[in-house]
């Protein structure tokens, strides 16, 4: 007998078993996929900076890195992006038989079963490397390595499976594609009506039990050139064959694209990227019971299954892929400011260029902060499920901006195409990635919120659990346990709110950092404040949160900034405190704590329980939203980073594969160092109101050497300035017949006449 329990919690018990949302068993076990990790101490409230900071990095083995160093780089040296996006729209021969051989289709497949067992950082630079070079060659390395056959064989396939398949997928015998997307079924996934049906068939001679399959697909990656077909189908046992259960749920089995009855289509082209992707459709495909990843204990449990292998999948590919777009972005951009001469100075120079560069430099710097430190919880063998929902969704958005940004510095050079713009199919990409693993506006409104307020909160999932539980009496027990512990947490963090709120963060904790010590503790202060106002709300609304899209997404907006800024903290102190780097550290502050409080003050204005919303503004924020972004001061800084050859600037863009053909990046790389390394001498040039560096010379103004580097330097920034043009008959294959018809019909016209 416990006064507490009986006659306090009961009622409370009792009314919220009344009210708790149903849930679907797809919803619950996408809620329970994977694990936290940072995500959860920041919706404490008041989260442990010398953990974080504890926190080992990511690093590469010497064979990882050997391996970027040798055979990434081989690769990149065969992949002419504008040949394979116009002329082949296809990886040549030789770069398909380069990655089977050297096992890019089975980076993350272990050792034993002949992989290359690399691990997720591993993995994540191999595909940053490549996309740097050709976004095609990247997708289809990524593909094998995320969410497909060989994920889900690794995690749940039965060891003969492992045996069989893993083998012949990391050598490329095998080219594996997964299925999930159906007309009907994009974002809801799970609403799909491909169908097996559980019965007796024929399989390679003996009449066995298996399932006949009736699907149809689209949007599948590397489908067209598949051999093994990673399915996601309903499975139905009508006759009660496996069990008593009619209706089983999804499952997700192995289809060699031999078999009869499976077709595979043509080719999709998704937004002019020519990486493998189309539909496929199966016709009572019949297969045995033992083709079903894990065996026939796995049947219905294809969602749980595909959504624990997306938990760690989703932080890895696309992230990467942005990280690298936003590192190009930067590189390029800066280098292009720096040459690009308008009104008599480098446009760089311009503080209207000045402010999308400096966005660009320090999303470079926020996102690859951020997928090292992700990388480094997965390397840990974590499967932070909200943490890379964030990553996918922050990753791609971001990187969508920095490329428009790139795209307006470069104006005319990256609209035009050819072989000389390095950019633009970069742009023409930043849909999909928007689109694939989870649509971003989906994930911003639903997933990022939604999956964190229940699994990242301290006890909310407990007091869930324990409100389901069918043991009333045990259900109860668990419920006062965990409801009154959610009290305490509650008032604690309603006094931390307020006190680090209306002191502004001054004495909020943090660590000794230097000179980001007060970024430490502005971030302490809106961790507080966030777990404050995700209470409320979540006390006030309750399930009905669910369909408070807007501000569902407006928690995903502060839960993401305080991930990325701890990212960026944790960067600038594992790189040792840079101090040419803090400009860019300083920007993603002060554009992440607007974004903050902007979101603190739009969630206090539109919560529905008008009391409430006034109260947290109270607490939060007495004197509104006052954070205005980056400086102009800091902003300048900040461009500065991607504007002169420097260590901050390499440091900004590692490794963006670097290939020494006189084109694209290595015409540009090569004339913006000569450009800044002649600078003097044009300034010279300029005081002296002279353009002929020969006259100069002459006069005594600058040495002849000097002169010679400026006329290289002025030569190789015309050949970048260069754009392409293309006679009618080489842009279209049909043009010359189109015109002979169009002579044709004009003669006759004339002999009618
Ligand atoms: C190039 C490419 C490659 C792909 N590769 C694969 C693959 O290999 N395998 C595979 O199975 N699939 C693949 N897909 C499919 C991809 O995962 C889907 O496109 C994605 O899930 C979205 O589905 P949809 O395109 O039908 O959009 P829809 O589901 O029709 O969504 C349209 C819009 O509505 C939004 N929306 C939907 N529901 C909500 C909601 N509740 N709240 C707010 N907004 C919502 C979405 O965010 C989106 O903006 C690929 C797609 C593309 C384009």
């Amino acid at each position: 007998m416990s006064f507490r329990r009986d006659f306090i919690t009961k009622p409370i018990f009792s009314w919220a078993r009344g009210v708790l949302p149903s849930m679907s068993d797809t919803e619950r076990e996408a809620l329970e996929a994977g694990d936290v990790w940072w995500d959860a101490d920041l919706f404490t409230g008041d989260p442990d900076w010398t953990r974080l900071l504890a926190f080992a990095p990511a690093a590469l083995t010497e064979e990882e890195k050997a391996f970027l160093n040798g055979p990434v780089d081989q690769l990149c040296a065969m992949l002419d992006d504008w040949k394979i996006n116009w002329e082949w729209r296809d990886l040549p021969q030789e770069a398909w038989d380069f990655i089977k051989r050297e096992k890019f289709f089975g980076m993350i497949i272990p050792k034993e079963f002949g992989g290359l067992g690399f691990s997720p950082y591993a993995h994540s630079e191999v595909v940053r490397k490549i996309s740097s070079r050709s976004l095609t060659a990247a997708v289809t390395v990524m593909v094998p390595n995320s969410l497909g056959p060989g994920e889900l064989l690794m995690r749940f396939g039965a060891r003969e499976q492992q045996e069989k398949w893993l083998p012949r997928l990391a050598d490329g015998r095998d080219i594996p594609c997964f299925g999930l997307t159906s007309p009907e079924a994009g974002s809801d996934a799970a609403s799909m009506i491909d169908s097996g049906i559980i019965c007796k068939g024929n399989f390679e001679g003996r009449e066995v039990l298996g399932l006949r399959l009736n699907w149809h697909k689209r949007y599948i990656t590397l489908g067209p050139v598949s051999t093994l077909l990673g399915l996601a189908f309903k499975a139905y046992d009508p006759d009660h064959l496996a069990g008593n259960t009619e209706e089983l749920g999804i499952t997700v089995a192995l289809i060699p694209t031999h078999l009869p009855g499976v077709e595979i289509g043509h080719r999709h082209l998704p937004a002019m990227q020519v990486f493998q992707n189309g539909p496929n459709w199966g016709r009572d495909v019949f297969i045995p019971m033992d083709y079903i990843i894990g065996g026939e204990a796995r049947l219905g449990q294809g969602w749980k299954m595909l959504m624990t292998a997306l938990a760690a999948g989703r932080g890895i590919s696309l992230p990467s892929l942005s990280a690298a777009g936003a590192a190009f972005a930067a590189r390029t951009t800066g280098a292009y400011a720096r040459i690009r001469e308008q009104f008599g100075v480098s446009i760089g120079k311009f503080e209207g260029i000045e402010e999308p560069l400096a966005r660009i430099a320090a999303t470079a710097y926020l996102l690859d902060a951020a997928r090292r430190m992700t990388c480094a919880a997965l390397n840990e063998g974590r499967h932070p499920a909200v943490i890379s929902g964030i990553m996918k969704l922050q990753a791609t958005e971001r990187m969508r901006i920095a490329i428009d940004d790139a795209m307006d510095i470069h104006g005319g050079k990256a609209v035009i195409d050819g072989p000389q713009n390095y950019l633009g199919n970069l742009y023409r990409s930043v849909p999909v990635g928007i689109t694939v693993e989870g649509a971003n506006i989906l994930t911003r409104n639903l997933i990022v919120f939604g999956q964190g307020a229940i699994r990242a909160h301290p006890y909310l999932l407990d007091e869930m659990n324990a409100l389901s539980e069918p043991d009333r009496a045990k259900g109860l027990d668990a419920f006062d346990s965990a409801f009154w512990k959610h009290v305490g947490h509650s008032f604690a963090t309603l006094f931390r709110a307020w006190g680090r709120s209306w002191t502004s963060g001054a004495f909020a904790p943090a660590p000794d950092a230097g000179d980001a010590t007060s970024f430490y503790r502005q971030l302490s202060r809106y961790s507080s404040a966030f777990a404050l106002c995700a209470d409320m709300a979540l006390l006030t609304l309750g399930g009905a949160l669910k369909r408070k899209e807007m501000l569902s997404a407006r928690f995903g907006d502060i839960l993401s900034e305080l991930y990325l800024l701890s990212a960026a903290l944790k960067r600038w102190e594992e790189e040792g405190r840079q101090p040419a780097d803090f400009a860019a550290l300083a920007w993603c502050m002060a554009s992440g704590f607007k974004t903050i409080e902007n979101r603190l003050a739009e969630i206090c204005a539109n919560l529905p329980n008008r009391f409430v919303g006034l109260l947290l503004k109270f607490v939060v924020q007495p004197f509104g939203a006052r954070v205005l972004g980056p400086s102009d001061r800091i902003v300048h800084q900040c461009a500065q980073l991607v504007l002169e050859p420097s260590a901050a600037r390499d440091r900004l863009t590692p490794d963006i594969a670097h290939v020494d053909d006189d084109r694209g990046l290595a015409r540009l790389e090569k004339a913006f160092l000569l450009v800044a390394g002649s600078e003097d001498t044009a300034k010279k040039m300029r005081a002296a109101r002279l353009h002929d560096w020969q006259e100069a010379v002459k006069k005594g103004i600058i040495t002849q050497s000097e002169g010679e580097r400026l006329a290289a330097a002025r030569e190789a920034a015309a050949k970048v300035i260069e754009v392409d043009d293309f006679a009618p008959e080489a842009l279209s294959p049909i043009y010359k017949k189109s015109a002979d018809v169009h002579q044709l019909e004009l003669g006759e016209q004339r002999a009618a006449s």
